[in-house]
């Protein structure tokens, strides 16, 4: 059963699910996508659950791909939104305001060494662009080096740097190299980092002939089907890259913000100290915001350069981003990440002793993956199966995420306030769903 929970939305009197997708279907992008093969047309959101048009309840395991890690519509986020609003929903970069300024010093109170310079943008593809913009000009060389199956964005360079074919859309990217994924369950040299580090050397040596302006990835990837990179390998890479003379950049969009339990930022997980630091989704908890966090020194390239954007740092924006840090430290939400997110991994992985369906189960805190597979031997994909789980499993009340290169990996990146009860519904639903 469902855990029980005391609150229920307000009646809904808009169009169904069935008249939305197909005013959808005329009018936007048919990139636009959805899993189910009932629409789901979710109409409220409370913490860590989504209500449908009929107020039926779901446990969102999915928490807007990683991005609502307060729980939805919380109400200090809300309450910080809501009174920046009536009092100035929009200034520009001429003029000063707190909102903005205040949410810089408490983020970059969060961050390691010298990185307290931020840059706001709307996006997390507006980070990434942003954070190989300054890495260009501080270096002034042009090569990015990236992983194979990883992801940062959609936009021109980002789309260069984002590591999956189906992604890039026939895209050339000048000057953007693919290094050996370290995956330890699919990758040639299985959980040896260092091994796997060597490829990026090479990349310097013989793909970019020295001309090597940044190194950037996820910690954990998220759209590549929730893979840790190998142990060792960042420390062993930005040892590298900092002797070439480029700049790393730590991708921090979906394993930032304590959703890994054990750190605040992903890169923390490798022991490491990122040169750039990029983020969004968790950032502001849904409302549209990315930041670029640097060092004075590396910063000072764009102070001469007249950077500006229009809406970066908006100051509702800038808010909600303040309320969401308060909320992470004042509900332990770091913490329970760890707490809830060992429990539910230890949950699934014991799900995968009886099911040879499941041929991985990964991740840490609440940024957890479980692989598909038909075969555990040759590790088959198990793409139909996959997407059949996930329609049963939401039927049942459970929405979880897909992803991978071969899109058979389930992405469990729920709100940071995920409970053992949600834990235990998710896999008792999984559970049922595979014994049928
Ligand atoms: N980096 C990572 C790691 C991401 O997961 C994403 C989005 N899935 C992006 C960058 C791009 O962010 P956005 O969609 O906000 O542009």
């Amino acid at each position: 059963k469902m855990p029980p929970f005391d609150y229920s939305p307000p009646p809904y009197n808009g169009p169904s699910a069935d008249e939305i997708l197909a005013k959808r279907r005329e009018y936007l992008s048919p990139s636009v996508f959805h899993f189910y093969k009932k629409p789901l047309n979710v109409v409220d959101g409370k913490r860590q659950y989504l209500f449908d048009e009929e107020g039926r309840r779901y446990v969102d395991a999915f928490g807007g791909i990683a991005t609502v890690c307060c729980g939805h519509c919380h109400p200090d986020v809300v309450e910080a939104i809501v009174n920046q609003t009536k009092r100035l929903q929009h200034s520009t970069v001429l003029y000063l305001n707190s909102a903005i300024a205040d949410f810089a010093e408490a983020l970059a109170s969060k961050l390691p060494g010298d990185l307290k310079v931020v840059f706001f943008t709307n996006s997390g593809t507006e980070a990434n662009e942003l954070a190989m913009l300054i890495a260009r000009l501080y270096t002034g060389c042009h090569d990015i080096i990236s992983l194979r199956n990883g992801y940062h964005g959609n936009a021109s360079a980002t789309m260069g740097a984002t590591g999956q074919s189906i992604w890039k859309h026939n895209v050339v990217q000048s000057g953007v190299h693919h290094a050996l994924n370290p995956d330890p369950y699919r990758g040639v040299f299985g959980p040896d980092g260092e091994k796997y580090a060597k490829d990026v050397q090479d990349l310097i040596d013989f793909g970019t002939s020295g001309n090597v302006a940044a190194f950037v990835s996820e910690a954990i990837q998220g759209v590549g089907g929730i893979i840790e990179l190998a142990p060792g390998y960042l420390p062993a890479v930005y040892s590298t890259i900092k002797k070439a003379g480029g700049l790393c950049i730590a991708d921090e969009v979906q394993a930032g913000f304590g959703r890994t339990g054990s750190h605040f930022w992903g890169f923390e997980t490798q022991g490491v100290v990122p040169d750039i630091v990029t983020m969004a989704k968790g950032i502001g908890n849904g409302i549209p915001l990315g930041a670029v966090v640097t060092t004075p020194e590396i910063a000072e390239v764009l102070t001469r350069r007249n950077y500006f954007n229009t809406f970066g740092g908006n100051p509702v924006c800038t808010a909600a981003g303040l309320a969401v840090l308060k909320v992470i430290e004042k509900e332990n939400l770091k913490e329970n990440a760890h707490i809830v997110g060992s429990y539910l991994k230890d949950r699934l992985a014991a799900l995968k002793d009886r099911y040879e369906l499941i041929g991985d189960v990964r991740g840490r805190g609440l940024m957890l993956g479980v692989e598909l597979v038909t075969d555990r031997q040759t590790k088959t994909p198990a793409k139909a199966e996959t997407l059949h789980v996930m329609d049963e499993m939401k039927e049942l009340g459970v929405l979880i995420g897909k992803g991978g290169y071969f899109g058979n990996v389930f992405r469990i990146t729920p709100p940071l306030c995920f409970t053992k009860e949600d834990a235990d519904y998710l896999v008792d639903s999984m559970d049922y769903v595979m014994s049928k």
